[in-house]
């Protein structure tokens, strides 16, 4: 039996509260870091523990972090990515609703070890209730000096800053947020420089997910050696998988690294609805191409998912069944991205505007030979170039329907209707 990390507050009565998180054993980490550690030595620790980056590129967190110039005559600046607008994803919500302490605890550790003094959670405007938290959360911390000037006695200052998105789906990629976090219409940067060298205000910047930074406390207290004996070696840690569609107990899991799809949507989301079967599955929101049933046992892991033609992602688990037309699920997937797209580029700006016309025109019935070779050229024009994963992540999703449930695509050119209607 998997004993909950990250969510072991979240049913707790008021969770969310400083009294709550400090009985549980709240911001002894940061206690511990500033006075047993020095910031290179808690760089190390992450390091050693193999965490990845749980916004979805699953980058290595102590890495990023070592990149971080150590000389920069600039300030350095901690980004907390809180915007959570991938379809199918709600993990980052919930922390920091139920447990936002977690999350500025570690923040406050992950700014010591990079050396910075100023945080900025960049959180998605509709999470009304998760605003209001943190914003309470910070001031309860800053009260008991978990934040503010000498954090703890110490010779430590912190600081972290709400700033609240508008909606942009693109906002979720760090360097749009960083534009908007700078007043800027939110899109891409060309890299390099990367953030690390030149981010906010061309200052070092790191910039990490909710879940990944509320995992630091925890590497902190519990030792690399714990975190890395979760889940496979390459991908250790606990992990928050959303699931949603068609299941039974659909809700926010939190479970080892690596488990099988199969075994997360069979037996702890209860499987299918009643007199229904699973025909696919989205593993990582709706950026990551979809798996059919016959692919489930593969483990939920950023290598393992990579290696089967997917990607882990955002871990935003959406269930499809067989009363459902995959058609019409490709057709709303990239209709979302062609609305979220920034139109910086012109692969995903006029690539995804055709590929909906063809889209929704087979989805009517009004198909024509050739229009599934013609979405197969677009993929092609947009995969690789573009200049941010979005283009990326349409092209991959659109593929991966087309090659999975081609079938349906004939069906609804041939008949010249849905077969689901
Ligand atoms: Fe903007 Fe799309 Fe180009 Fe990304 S790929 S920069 S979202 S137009």
């Amino acid at each position: 039996m998997f004993e909950p990390v990250l969510l072991r507050n979240i049913d707790v009565p008021d969770g969310h509260r400083l009294p709550t998180y400090e009985a549980g054993g709240g911001y002894r980490a940061l206690a511990k870091v500033l006075r047993e550690h020095t910031p290179d030595e808690v760089v190390d620790l992450v390091k050693q523990s193999n965490l990845r980056g749980r916004g979805g590129a699953g980058f290595p967190t102590g890495m990023k972090w070592g990149f971080v110039p150590k000389l920069a005559d600039k300030p350095k600046y901690l980004c907390c990515n809180a915007d959570e607008g991938e379809p199918g994803t709600f993990k980052d919500r919930i922390i920091m609703e139920r447990d936002p302490h977690q999350l500025i605890e570690g923040l406050a550790v992950s700014a010591y070890a990079i050396g910075a003094k100023t945080a900025y959670v960049y959180i998605r405007g509709e999470y009304v209730t998760a605003i209001r938290r943190l914003e309470q959360a910070i001031a309860e911390a800053h009260e008991k000096g978990y934040l503010g000037t000498g954090v703890l006695g110490s010779d430590f200052n912190f600081a972290v800053h709400i700033h609240c998105g508008a909606g942009a789906y693109i906002c979720g990629e760090e360097t749009a947020m960083l534009e908007s976090l700078e007043g800027k219409r939110a899109q891409p940067r060309l890299k390099p420089p990367f953030p690390a060298a030149a981010g906010l205000y061309a200052s070092p910047t790191v910039i990490n997910n909710v879940e990944t930074l509320a995992c630091v406390p925890h590497i902190v207290m519990r030792g690399a050696h714990w975190f890395r004996g979760i889940g496979p070696d390459k991908s250790p840690g606990p992990k928050l998988y959303c699931l949603s569609g068609q299941v039974r107990k659909p809700g926010l899991y939190e479970l080892p690294m690596g488990i099988p799809l199969r075994q997360l949507v069979e037996d702890h989301a209860g499987g299918p609805l009643p007199g229904r079967r699973i025909k696919a599955v989205i593993p990582g929101g709706v950026s990551a191409p979809v798996i059919p049933e016959h692919g489930l046992d593969v483990a939920m892991d950023f290598d393992s998912l990579a290696a089967a033609g997917s990607m882990l992602g955002s871990a935003g688990v959406i269930v499809v069944d067989d009363s459902t037309c995959m058609v019409k699920i490709t057709t709303r997937i990239i209709e979302f991205f062609h609305h979220e797209s920034c139109g910086k580029c012109t692969p995903c700006r006029e690539g995804l505007n055709w590929a909906v016309k063809v889209l929704r025109r087979i989805e009517a019935g009004e198909g024509a030979p050739g229009d599934l070779e013609q979405l197969e050229m677009l993929c092609k024009g947009i995969f690789g170039n573009t200049f941010c994963a979005l283009g990326d992540g349409a092209a991959m999703g659109l593929r991966a329907a087309l090659k999975h449930f081609r079938d349906e695509f004939v069906t609804h050119i041939e008949e010249r209707k849905c077969p689901f209607h």
